[in-house]
């Protein structure tokens, strides 16, 4: 039995389908993940206050932990790394009483997990720098930015309110009363313009990821469209900031006008923030639709290992493809193939998805990007650009895995051995509400 006709097989194939296909990485124990629950809160003005100066401590902290970093590295000629974050927080410790007693109104693991974050900005500093990866080196914080703060603790859930440590019971504006079960671990509360969320980071089991569906799809991510995936369905793309950018060019002016540190530029700041956050929910919205939608309706995904860099540089695509977030589509795909038993295939950037007829497999030595149609010399298929690609990567997954199986042996080029990333990638997966 190929594995194609596998398809046809219903959800209690499931056992058959791991003996013919030993080379897939299905797991079938139910597996503990980390899940991160957004809320949006509604504090009272007293509570708001907290918030900022909880915000604000972390902020302090990382700068002064930053700035610590740096003297001891130079003072020791560069020798130094200081890779002990328990150290800097027990100096930290020793120094609070004397110098910064203010910080005592605030919650204690605030500094904490703020020095821990630090230390791993420096060790992914350091880490890219080995394998030749370019990662920034940590920056300062600017006051007014990105205010957040992570709480661990006494941290519970009761009717539509949350409970804090530090800050206290906070109501929660969301309808339901809670979404997620499972051992909290801890709270992320961040301000997003004027408003405040809070992310519970929740150890949760998930049931055994058995794909209910056994088909297998191409995803080609385009700038045109979103995505066209190989059954022929065009997920358009929503464009926010096409369609946004005339306001948010109006918004940004208008606050450039304003005197700085003025009322008015600080009411022109906030307007900006909110438009900004508007489109980043919608596009947020958009992705995750089309992420579960792949991973929960399949039983394979293939996608392109897209150079998002490389295609940056083109900088008439750059604003469309920031604006379809193809990192992000990427990020989602992966954990949520990963819960839903999905297997994630992921094409290699020589692959020729788009060049390549996917009714005869005859290769086009020149195809530009503006034509919008494949036309195949050999076998005269004419079909859409992109639509072809996706078609392409399918075919490219089956042949892989029935090589890996010893089945049906249908080399099409050497190129085509796709890296399986779902079966790379163990380590439980945690949604990271991603920033503007
Ligand atoms: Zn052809």
């Amino acid at each position: 039995m190929s594995a194609k006709n596998l398809d046809n097989l219903g959800h209690n194939a499931k056992f058959l389908y791991g003996l013919i296909l030993p080379c897939q990485n299905y797991v079938l124990t139910p597996m503990m993940v980390n899940k991160a629950y957004r809320y949006e809160l509604d504090p009272n003005n007293r509570q708001r206050s907290s918030f900022h100066r909880h915000a604000g401590v972390a902020r302090f902290v990382y700068n002064w932990g930053l700035d610590q970093r740096i003297q001891l590295f130079k003072d020791n000629h560069g020798k130094d790394r200081f890779t002990d974050f328990m150290k800097q927080h027990k100096l930290l410790n020793s120094l609070k009483k004397t110098q910064f007693p203010w910080m005592y109104e605030c919650s204690k693991c605030v500094p904490q997990e703020v020095l821990k974050d630090l230390h791993r900005a420096f060790q992914n500093f350091y880490r890219g720098r080995k394998i030749g990866k370019r990662i920034g080196f940590p920056r300062f914080k600017k006051k007014g930015g990105r205010d957040s703060f992570r709480l661990h603790g006494t941290i519970r859930f009761e009717d539509r309110k949350i409970q804090l440590p530090r800050i206290g019971t906070v109501r929660i504006k969301e309808k339901r009363e809670k979404y997620h079960k499972g051992r909290i671990l801890s709270a992320t509360v961040r301000r997003r313009a004027d408003r405040w969320f809070v992310s519970v980071t929740v150890e949760e089991e998930i049931p055994d990821p058995t794909p209910l569906s056994r088909q297998a799809v191409g995803v080609d991510l385009g700038v045109k469209a979103l995505a066209t995936l190989s059954d022929g369905t065009i997920i358009a793309n929503p464009r926010n900031l096409g369609r946004k950018l005339r306001k948010l060019r109006y918004l940004h002016k208008s606050m450039s006008r304003k005197k700085k540190g003025s009322k008015n530029y600080e009411k022109a700041k906030l307007g900006l923030a909110k438009m900004y956050l508007r489109v980043f929910n919608i596009r947020q919205d958009t992705l995750h639709k089309l992420t579960t939608y792949l991973a929960k309706s399949h039983s394979r995904a293939v996608i392109e290992d897209l150079c998002v860099s490389g295609m940056m540089k083109n900088r008439k695509l750059a604003r469309a493809i920031m604006d379809s977030g193809f990192y992000e589509f990427r990020r989602q795909l992966e954990y949520k193939c990963q819960w839903y038993g999905t297997q994630l295939m992921v094409a290699p950037r020589t692959f020729p998805s788009s060049k390549l007829c996917s009714h005869c497999g005859h290769k086009k030595t020149e195809f530009s990007l503006s034509e919008r149609e494949y036309e195949c010399e050999q076998c005269g298929l004419r079909i859409d650009r992109d639509l072809n690609a996706a078609l392409n990567l399918v075919a490219a997954s089956w042949s892989e895995t029935e090589n890996a199986c010893g089945e049906e042996v249908r080399l099409l080029t050497d190129s085509m051995s796709l890296e399986k990333a779902a079966s790379v990638k163990q380590e439980p997966n945690i949604i990271h509400d991603c920033n503007v």
